[in-house]
């Protein structure tokens, strides 16, 4: 929410249907879109800014450069449908924080931070930390998600995701993505499970005995419906192998 009962708007794809139902009930909507530089991607040294209102659309064609950009554009290509990503954005659905969406599932294994700016300035905030919970978020009641920052990844860097839906469009029961980049521990998440991501910083153990790992990681989280465990650790299973895991 920022000041005077308004509320941000980007492409309106989860804002719509919240106001549809009167889930949301704001004075005033707030068309980010016609923000300058809101959207699109510049890289500066190591590191490629992806503005938040970046749509989904675009970054399945390309925009992201690099090996950043291949994950990326892979990943983007299974959000919804074409319509739905046309006018998603990267920003809006990591604001919004739905548990079982796609970007809140791989931009921490990236590493890199969430721009914020609000009335004191712009502040960074780790991709790893910015869900806190189920369509909650590190970002203050004024401020604005302006961009996404990930460092570069070398050629050689190794990843894999898996989710899983009954059908095309439908959101994921459950996600997992891994990364194994030269130079730093292996990272992982693990998302769509009715909790906040799991982020696992050091991913090794994973890519050396996946099987064993993920039922070890997903026992962790607590009782869980067997159908639900068992995706689970499939996901977390198929994106290590992806990955590189033997
Ligand atoms: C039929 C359908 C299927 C879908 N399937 C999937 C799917 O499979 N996977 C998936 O990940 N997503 C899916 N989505 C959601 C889609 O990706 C949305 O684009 C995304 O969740 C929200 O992005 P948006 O730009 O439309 O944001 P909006 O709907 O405009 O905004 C969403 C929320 O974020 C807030 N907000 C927006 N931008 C900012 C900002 N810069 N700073 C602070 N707050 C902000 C808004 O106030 C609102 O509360 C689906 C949507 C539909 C309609």
């Amino acid at each position: 929410m920022v000041a005077g009962g308004a509320r941000p708007g980007a492409g309106t794809q989860s804002l719509g249907p919240l106001l549809n139902l009167r889930l949301a009930q704001p004075e005033t909507i707030a068309d980010l879109r016609h923000l300058p530089d809101y959207a699109g991607v510049t890289r500066a040294g190591d590191v490629v800014r992806i503005g938040a209102g970046t749509t989904h659309a675009a970054i399945e064609d390309g925009a992201v450069p690099g090996r950043v950009g291949e994950i990326m554009a892979t990943v983007a290509r299974r959000i919804a449908y074409r319509p739905v990503r046309n006018r998603g954005t990267i920003g809006g659905s990591l604001a919004h924080a739905d548990p079982a969406a796609d970007w809140i599932g791989v931009l921490p294994v990236l590493g890199g931070s969430a721009v914020a700016i609000g009335p004191r300035g712009e502040r960074r905030i780790p991709l790893a930390g910015f869900v806190t919970g189920i369509f909650e978020t590190a970002l203050a009641p004024d401020e604005l998600l302006r961009a996404i920052e990930v460092p570069v990844l070398p050629a050689e860097a190794r990843w894999g995701h898996w989710k899983f839906c009954r059908k095309v469009g439908e959101f994921s029961k459950a996600t997992a993505c891994v990364l194994a980049a030269p130079g730093t521990p292996p990272r992982a998440v693990l998302a769509a499970l009715d909790r906040p991501p799991l982020v696992i910083e050091d991913a090794g153990a994973l890519l050396a005995d996946p099987a064993d790992e993920a039922a070890r990681i997903v026992a962790g989280l607590g009782e869980m419906a067997p159908w639900r465990s068992a995706l689970a650790q499939a996901a977390l299973r198929h994106a290590a192998t992806a990955a590189g895991a033997p």
